[in-house]
């Protein structure tokens, strides 16, 4: 069921964006049996959020062993998903990982330990094998990784298969559809009335707040008590930009990269069906325009990083012409540590699951939300507010981490 407006409505779950995230949500609640609505201030994978387009990396290293772990996992849902919608959502063709703060030895370990495929070779083997990168430079004296698990996740694609395994299971999705508070039912009733910016209103016994870049300012309009609010990590939002630069050999098969040196960290991926298909998406991992609100995006790409985005493709990526033929804006919402966020109380629940590399967990997140809210299972520890914010966890690895 999909319509543009309806007062009045009540569901079971209330969920807040129609992102990735949102999407998964309400199919696993809607699996599970709940009635849900969804509402989003725009419509579906939202030009102005973070699940638009049709490029984002899935990859299973993490130096983090958590998270890979949490890629296997993933892996399964997402076979699932695509065997419902009968169309590939994840098309794989292989990550190559390098550069001395990549660290691919310690990430090659990882990968090992939880049974991935992988290969590390010398940046002589990498050079011959992939021509069209260049393994010079920094890092030329460390080993590279190859998995070839990695693939380019369809995000459009994905939130529409998840929004249609919802609608299937009985969810409504309203558009347009603003949360402009959330507030306590009176008297002796239990749940949320969430009202709209128009002053429509939805009676919902729990709500999750899926919000991406604007979740700070829905925590703000939301009921809550202040020890769970004064838990809650800070989201820092920032305005992301990445390049299409054309492949001089469109026949080459290029793989996805992550290139962590000292100096840059940069990571591409084939550009799907982003821009025409016909080159590779590059981008400076969180190098965009920090705000504390997705609302003070300007769509605007920033010139200097730009510059530098072209200067890195013409020292290091040969086999493109180093003059972008499209460009976009993309919105990244980080939590400390680059961790996600899925807790909640009284039966409100706050899932932030960015950090610029939460696409390729989505079905997973779905899966865990769900679980949480219906109270028959839980989530990892990491993911929790901190008991203690003034004791934050300490990364499991001493150097940043890429988190595409
Ligand atoms: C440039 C870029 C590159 C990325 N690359 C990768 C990658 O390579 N690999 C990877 O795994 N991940 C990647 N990610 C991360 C991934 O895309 C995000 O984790 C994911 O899209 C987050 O989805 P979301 O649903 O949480 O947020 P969003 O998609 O932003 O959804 C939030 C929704 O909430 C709605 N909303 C907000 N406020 C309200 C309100 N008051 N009322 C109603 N609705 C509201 C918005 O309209 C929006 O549709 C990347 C992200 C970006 C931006």
């Amino acid at each position: 069921m999909h319509r543009s407006h309806r007062t009045d409505l009540q569901a079971d779950v209330l969920v807040v964006g129609a992102g990735l995230t949102g999407s998964a949500v309400a199919w696993k609640l809607a699996e599970r049996g709940r009635s849900v609505i969804v509402v989003d201030r725009d419509v579906p994978a939202s030009a102005h959020g973070s699940s638009h387009g049709s490029a984002r990396i899935f990859r299973y290293p993490y130096p983090d062993p958590l998270y890979t772990r949490l890629v296997v996992d993933a892996a399964a849902q997402w076979d699932d998903l695509e065997r419902r919608t009968g169309r590939p959502l994840v098309t794989r063709c292989g990550g190559v990982d390098y550069g001395d703060v990549r660290d691919p030895v310690h990430l090659a370990g990882v990968l090992r330990d939880a049974g991935v495929d992988h290969e590390l070779m010398s940046p002589t083997t990498a050079q011959d094998r992939w021509p069209f990168l260049s393994f010079r430079g920094p890092h030329e004296s460390t080993p590279v990784l190859w998995h070839p698990g990695a693939g380019v996740i369809d995000a459009e694609a994905t939130v529409r298969a998840q929004q249609a395994e919802a609608v299937r299971g009985g969810a409504l999705f309203l558009d347009h559809w603003t949360v402009s508070s959330v507030r306590r039912l009176g008297g002796t009733r239990t749940g949320y009335s969430v009202i709209s910016a128009s002053g429509s209103t939805i009676e919902a016994g729990q709500v999750v707040i899926a919000a991406g870049g604007w979740v700070n300012d829905v925590l703000a309009t939301t009921e809550l008590p202040d020890n769970f609010l004064r838990r809650l990590p800070t989201a820092q939002v920032s305005e992301e930009y990445a390049y299409h630069f054309p492949y001089r050999d469109s026949a080459a098969d290029w793989p996805t990269t992550i290139n962590l040196t000292r100096e840059l960290q940069v990571y591409s991926l084939p550009g799907g069906r982003d821009a025409g298909g016909r080159g590779q998406k590059v981008a400076v991992y969180n190098a965009g325009r920090k705000m504390n609100s997705a609302a003070h995006q300007d769509g605007v790409v920033d010139a200097t990083n730009r510059t530098l985005v072209v200067d890195y493709v013409r020292r290091n990526m040969p086999g493109l012409v180093p003059e972008p033929y499209a460009e976009t804006t993309c919105l990244f919402t980080t939590l400390p540590n680059d961790d996600f966020l899925i807790d909640g109380t009284d039966g409100i629940t706050v899932v932030s699951p960015c950090s610029g590399h939460g696409a390729k967990f989505a079905p997973l997140i779905g899966d865990l939300v769900a679980g949480l809210v219906t109270g028959r299972s839980t989530v990892p520890e990491q993911f929790r507010a901190p008991a203690n914010p003034g004791h934050r966890r300490e990364t499991h690895h001493p150097v940043p981490d890429d988190r595409v």
